[in-house]
């Protein structure tokens, strides 16, 4: 597992071939836990993002994937997902080495999960049905049928934070559906996508211009693909920002769309908290990942009465978190993904400090071992006395700080964890499971964990409520964000005599008809 990569080289994936960008232009990644270089990807041009559409679009029209059983594509997909898992290991290195979560996290989680999610994709390819509906026999019998049908091409923009999975997220239910995709990684982390194409085009497993993968600028191949007329859906995770922005364009359009955007969960515990899971829990909530993810509890709702001692255990623990080279097994927590988002959080942390909040782990700087000195590390912070109001508690800050707010009464907990623009996810910790799942049902999120965080699972339903996004990705209508519907009505009485809507417009002259006219 602590073996390097050597440094890799990757194209733009268009139509099923590699190419260069039009213009040439590369870019150079870096390892963010020491700063040295990782890979030389190509930086795709407006022209290169017209060729992957067009590609893409004419992929769909020859229907060698649009148009197949949903049952080959399923078994299509597994095969995927069969060369995936042959590649666990170097996937998993690879998105460490380009990402800097923690190899811990990429062996455990991020790529194995991945790959089960798209198995869940290629069973949903298999069932998705064509429905019949309830047989209709007046005035005249029809049979009438709910066919899904994909909606096109679709343009799909991904972030840094989790690559791999949400690559899987994106491609998995379009082309379980049949559509052809146009896929854009983050600039920071594209390498686990570009090698996942590489591995599904040496083994020929989908017809040219089905899949493509472009590396290049939101600001370029994002925002052509959001503009583009041959685009029918765009599908985003990202930032709220630009999220807002996409939907603005693409509702200009009437494409569709599909926004998975930020988050600042509440981790509520209640006063009958069994502490020795609930501290624990917080900080995987808060830290998974340096806090790098849409859904992590970032703001700890605690109970006067428990708080003290909470705050206690939380920073005793917090403390011994190993921080280190995210390769090594024994690291707990890695480096952010770049200088910038390092930068970000730090000036957050200097606000939370300006706000008045108490710094009682963490904070800038601290980090001695020379081996680290070119990291992006921060170290995991936990502020007290945190008003809900701070823009601490209001912005997503995207790493390891945690807002410890305290409450005095239930009802007062659940306005706070609702009193913000987000509404991606939460988390309830209580011996009392009733009482748990009655204040689950009073907070405003897409996800509401009992006792528990973070798990996200393919056959349950994963989105947000207000500012955190539309659409909903995973569970067993998973598909659906990928299709359209269409109603095939069938008569069956093949016959002229006894329809009664048609002479509203071209009358049969029989005798009720003829009385009428008389009258
Ligand atoms: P971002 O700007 O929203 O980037 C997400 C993706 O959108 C990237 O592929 C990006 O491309 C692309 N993009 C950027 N501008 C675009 C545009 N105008 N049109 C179309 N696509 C565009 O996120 P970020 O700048 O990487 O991170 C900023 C903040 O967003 C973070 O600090 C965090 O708060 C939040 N965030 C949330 C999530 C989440 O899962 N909800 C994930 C990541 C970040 P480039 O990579 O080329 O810029
Ligand atoms: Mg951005």
């Amino acid at each position: 597992m602590t073996q390097r990569a050597s440094i890799s080289t990757y194209g733009l994936y268009i139509n099923g071939a590699w190419s260069p960008s039009s213009d040439a232009a590369t870019e150079t990644l870096y390892n963010p836990a020491n700063g040295e270089p990782v890979a030389i990807v190509a930086r795709a041009t407006q022209a290169d993002t017209d060729r992957a559409i067009a590609a893409a679009r004419h992929s769909f029209h020859l229907g060698s994937w649009s148009n197949v059983d949903g049952a080959e594509r399923a078994r299509v997909l597994s095969a995927i997902a069969d060369l995936l898992e042959e590649h666990v290991d170097q996937l998993s290195v690879l998105e460490t080495l380009n990402g800097g979560a923690t190899v811990r996290k990429t062996s455990l989680l991020d790529i194995p999960v991945g790959i089960d999610h798209l198995r869940y994709f290629a069973e949903l390819a298999r069932e998705h049905p064509r429905k019949n509906l309830p047989y209709i026999d007046f005035p005249l019998p029809s049979a009438n049928a709910m066919w899904r049908e994909p909606i096109g091409v679709c343009g799909q923009i991904i972030p840094w934070n989790y690559p791999f999975l949400m690559a899987i997220w994106k491609i998995g239910p379009a082309l379980a559906a049949g559509n052809s995709v146009v896929l854009k990684p983050a600039s920071l982390t594209p390498l686990t996508a570009l090698r996942m194409a590489e591995l599904i085009d040496e083994a020929g497993l989908l017809p040219p211009g089905v899949l493509n993968v472009l590396t290049g600028a939101g600001s370029v191949v994002g925002e052509r693909l959001i503009e583009h007329p041959d685009i029918d859906k765009v599908a985003f995770t990202g930032s709220t920002e630009v999220g807002r922005h996409i939907a603005e364009v693409a509702g200009r359009n009437l494409k569709r769309v599909t926004l998975e955007l930020g988050g600042k969960s509440p981790v509520v515990v209640l006063p009958d908290a069994d502490l020795d899971i609930t501290v624990d829990g917080a900080i995987w909530a808060a830290f998974m990942h340096s806090g790098q993810s849409c859904e992590a509890g970032t703001r700890l709702l605690l109970p006067s009465s428990l708080h003290d001692e909470f705050v206690e255990r939380l920073v005793n623990r917090v403390e011994q978190l190993v921080i280190g080279d995210p390769h090594d097994l024994t690291t707990d927590i890695g480096p952010l993904v770049s200088a910038a988002q390092k930068r970000t959080v730090e000036e957050y942390i200097k606000l939370g400090l300006a706000e008045g909040a108490t710094l009682r782990c963490g904070g800038i700087g601290g980090i001695d071992d020379p081996e680290l000195a070119n990291g992006h590390f921060v170290r995991p912070t936990v502020f007290t006395d945190v008003k809900n109001s701070m823009r601490i508690a209001q912005e997503e800050i995207f790493g390891p700080v945690l807002c410890v707010i305290k409450y005095e009464h239930i009802s007062e907990a659940i306005n706070i964890a609702n009193d913000t623009s987000y509404g991606l996810a939460a988390s309830v910790w209580s011996r009392d499971l009733i009482e748990a799942q009655e204040i689950a049902r009073r907070i405003r999120a897409g996800t509401v964990w009992i006792n528990d965080h973070h798990l996200i699972n393919a056959r349950a339903p994963f989105g947000g409520y207000k500012d955190s996004g539309i659409g909903r990705e995973l569970g067993p209508n998973a598909l659906d964000a990928y299709t359209e519907v269409k109603h095939i009505h069938t008569d069956l009485s093949q016959k002229r005599e006894g329809r009664i809507w048609v002479d509203i417009v071209a009358p049969q002259l029989d005798e009720s008809f003829a009385e009428f006219s008389n009258m």
